[in-house]
């Protein structure tokens, strides 16, 4: 890692030591960290994101070593399986659900006795948590609701004079949140699709997608039907300008207004002529590009005072699951707006 990385890293632990935020790269999105063992500096998460505290933060830790740091330890039998059967995935973009250690501050969990947990990839934040004497918690870097940051500018504008130090990482590899999953329940059940695969999860189990991607019942409590994940707001992920899905978009007319297009294949010529702008993140509906690069397109066309932004669709498998998750919630505004 060059010196001058090496030198903001140690001003990043400084910050955090003291209880203040630092936003860091991760391989998902940005996030906004703090010492997710001191309840103040936590606060300041909610604060700065303006996020009500009904909902939970996710723990980063460095290692699986240091996963007491955030878990009440030794997990039960069938916990400890299911955690072992994709422990090999850490680091990586999966969160899981596991009991809370009780050293958290109630505010990072949301009150609950839970706590969602992961082993971020991006070495800048693994390098981080590694100086860092305590767990981070860390929520994407961006407004309550907002689409969430993709590189480091993003955070900046997100922020602007409030924003906190920003380490550098780059554009975020995945560019789409973990998926979330709880192991509190008799069988691994999703909460958010994510940037891991669903289907690879559920063959890690050794389980049905029907049953890892099952409602929560009614009947468990505060372990099932009452944990909170903001991540499934409806009106979530999204831009000022309303978004449309392209099935669901009124007719574009350049005489009504100018109407951006992010686009998942060639445009075609029509498709040229009816948009003002066109943003092509896959040429080829290819969806890791499409994930890597969609948070970052619609903040690109935010900014252009549009009409409105189209969105094209893709195929709901794999990584396709989440894109079209997000995407969702985002054109969720258009009815409330
Ligand atoms: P964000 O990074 O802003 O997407 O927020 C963190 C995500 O982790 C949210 O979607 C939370 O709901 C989820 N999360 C945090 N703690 C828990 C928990 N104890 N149970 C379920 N989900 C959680
Ligand atoms: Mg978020």
């Amino acid at each position: 890692m060059p010196l001058m990385d090496e030198q903001r890293i140690q001003q990043a632990v400084e910050i955090l030591s003291q209880g203040g935020l630092v936003a860091i790269p991760t391989e998902t999105v940005y996030g906004l960290a703090a010492n997710a063992w001191n309840e103040e500096a936590c606060h300041e998460i909610f604060a700065l994101k303006r996020r009500p505290p009904s909902n939970p933060l996710i723990v980063h830790v460095a290692q699986r070593g240091r996963l007491g740091d955030a878990v009440a330890l030794p997990l039960p039998d069938k916990m400890e399986q299911r955690l072992a059967a994709v422990a090999d995935l850490w680091p990586g973009p999966l969160t899981l659900v596991l009991p809370r250690n009780p050293r958290l501050p109630r505010i990072v969990t949301a009150g609950q006795e839970s706590v969602a947990v992961r082993i971020p990839s991006h070495p800048v934040a693994l390098k981080l948590l590694a100086c860092c004497p305590f767990p981070l918690a860390a929520p994407s870097a961006n407004r309550s609701t907002g689409v969430s940051p993709t590189q480091a500018e993003h955070v900046r504008d997100e922020f602007g004079g409030d924003a906190p130090l920003v380490l550098e990482g780059g554009d975020c590899r995945c560019g789409l949140e973990s998926t979330i999953v709880t192991l509190l329940e008799d069988e691994p059940r999703l909460l958010r699709f994510g940037a891991m695969p669903a289907e690879f999860l559920a063959h890690r189990w050794g389980i049905s997608l029907d049953v890892l991607l099952r409602e929560a019942a009614p009947s468990e409590g505060e372990r099932g039907s009452n944990t909170v994940v903001p991540g499934q707001l409806k009106i979530h992920y999204a831009p000022r300008t309303a978004v449309w899905l392209l099935d669901d978009a009124p007719p574009v007319d350049r005489r009504r207004g100018r109407w951006g297009r992010i686009c998942f294949h060639d445009p075609t010529d029509r498709e040229r002529e009816e948009y003002a702008e066109l943003c092509v993140i896959s040429r080829d509906d290819d969806s890791t590009e499409i994930a890597g690069r969609l948070f970052a397109a619609l903040r690109e066309l935010d900014h252009l005072h549009l009409e409105g932004i189209v969105v094209d669709k893709c195929a709901e498998i794999g990584l396709g699951r989440a894109i079209m998750d997000r995407l969702r919630r985002a054109s969720a505004n258009r009815s409330t707006s």
